[in-house]
């Protein structure tokens, strides 16, 4: 099977390869009306996500954060973000009114891949330990008060019903993880057994989705961040709601007015998508078919994985690599996104970075230059795709609070932005936001502002364990 199937004369290979790459780029594409179809579409799942439960694919989840960091926040609080492949602990040291954050540690920990795909007890007793681990390193002037117990915000990336501020159940797991005993659970009643069992004395304040993180951190740093994006291994947005807006919530009006909603968009879909047989194959070989169908087209932990599946197919079609097909080529997720960014943003004249990653990873050497540049488009027509869909899908919020269009109140409109994504490819980056620029226009686009919350879900939560603490209104001693 490693013989390509048909021996394809050699001068009709290229023609051959071309012929896929220019279909796959068709298929593909994002022009500004498409973008515009499905910045509507999102709107309008919305509404329906925020009418009624289970009204939409959009969950439309309500986080139970009905007011947003003030900047008064005080004392030592902890957070755990759990959400990709690693894990973070921190504590940080808030000052109160005008002081912000003291003092701030950090620890960040592998989480081995079998606890990804294993039982609901090993996953949560690896956390805790790790946590316990870092409470005990705890230094002079850095520890709770006198008699005060620890309190924790638990970011937790995954899709949850909240219950209250400080608990809910996972609905569902999504990127690489499949543990299938949690889904249904109450995760912090897990964590807290987890804890309880090693002797850690500790509660959590506050269950939070990173993109609430995200938002609760950047808006202490600036009162006006609406939204936020996360733009990682997964992607979401989340946004300030106003609370009558939102006719599933039967719960008391909040005083704010004001309700936080996580969208999870990476569950988005539409029939204005621009989906190839590539996202397909993708998705029916995915721990969770048929879900998630944004987040396979758009988010960090897919876009490597759909370069490699077309490349395999110029390969087994066009002979694009010769007679056989690079064994390596055909195992799935073998080509990471950072490394798709880094091909992407070779500049040397002959390539030579494609060049010496195609052989790295792929074991693919000689290839010509000519061949290297088909690769950087691919890489481009990928990326370019997700970019412009995740413009589209911040169109959508802002659609939705009536932020598109020019109001005389020049508010200005600030996103949130986190992920590995958004980090380090650049050029994602780039072609997301100068689209979403020319998506709402020249006058708009000057009251957008795109703001980088370098791991603000972790403080976020820190602050949000604060704003729910169960001494609140207690002086310290
Ligand atoms: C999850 C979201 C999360 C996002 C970014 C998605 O897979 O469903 O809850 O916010 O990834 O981490
Ligand atoms: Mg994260």
């Amino acid at each position: 099977a490693l013989v390509v199937r048909h021996r394809i004369r050699s001068s009709g290979r290229w023609t051959r390869a071309m012929a896929i790459l220019e279909n796959f780029k068709e298929k593909c594409g994002t022009p500004i009306g498409k973008l515009r179809q499905v910045a509507d579409a999102m709107t309008v799942e919305m509404h329906a996500g925020l009418a009624s439960e289970g009204g939409s694919k959009l969950k439309m989840l309500i986080s139970y954060v009905d007011n947003l960091p003030t900047g008064d926040e005080k004392g030592l609080f902890y957070a755990l973000d759990l959400g990709g492949t690693n894990f973070r602990v921190l504590r940080v040291l808030l000052g109160g009114k005008g002081k912000h954050i003291i003092n701030q540690e950090f620890d960040e920990v592998a989480i081995p891949p079998h606890l990804m795909t294993g039982n609901s007890e090993e996953l949560f007793d690896y956390i805790a330990a790790a946590l316990a681990k870092f409470v005990a390193t705890e230094g002079d002037g850095f520890h709770p008060a006198p008699g005060r117990q620890r309190e924790l915000g638990f970011t937790f990336s995954f899709p949850v019903r909240q219950l209250s501020i400080s608990s809910g159940t996972l609905i569902k797991w999504t990127k690489g993880f499949n543990i299938e005993d949690v889904v249904g659970q109450d995760v912090v009643g897990e964590l807290t057994k987890a804890m309880e069992k090693i002797g850690l004395d500790m509660r959590v304040a506050a269950l939070v989705n990173d993109t609430i993180g995200t938002l609760a951190g950047g808006r202490y740093c600036n009162q006006d961040v609406i939204a936020s994006v996360i733009l990682g291994t997964g992607t979401n947005a989340a946004y300030v709601e106003r609370a009558h807006a939102i006719p599933k919530w039967h719960g008391l009006l909040p005083k704010s007015g004001e309700m936080v909603i996580n969208m999870e968009w990476g569950n988005f879909r539409s029939s204005h998508l621009p989906l190839t047989e590539y996202d397909e194959e993708l998705d029916v070989e995915s721990l969770n078919p048929g879900e998630q169908i944004f987040e396979k087209i758009i988010s960090g932990m897919y876009l490597g994985d759909i370069v490699r599946r077309v490349l395999c197919r110029m390969a087994e079609e066009a002979a694009f690599f010769g007679d056989t097909v690079p064994p390596k080529l055909r195992i799935p997720f073998i080509l990471r996104t950072p490394d798709m960014s880094v091909m992407h943003d070779d500049t040397s004249s002959d390539l030579r970075v494609v060049g010496s990653k195609l052989k790295d990873i792929l074991e693919i050497s000689n290839t010509s230059l000519k061949m290297r540049e088909v690769i950087v488009e691919l890489c481009d027509i990928v990326a370019t795709r997700g970019a412009h869909l995740s413009a589209a899908g911040i169109l959508g919020i802002l659609k939705k609070l009536g932020r598109d269009v020019r109001d005389g109140k020049k508010q200005k409109s600030v996103i949130a932005l986190d992920g590995g994504l958004y980090e380090h490819y650049t050029k994602f980056r780039i072609s997301m936001e100068s689209t979403l620029k020319e998506l709402v226009g020249e006058e708009v686009a000057e009251h957008i502002v795109f703001e980088h919350s370098n791991d603000g879900s972790g403080a976020g939560a820190a602050l949000l364990a604060a704003s729910h603490s169960q001494y609140l209104g207690v002086e310290e001693s």
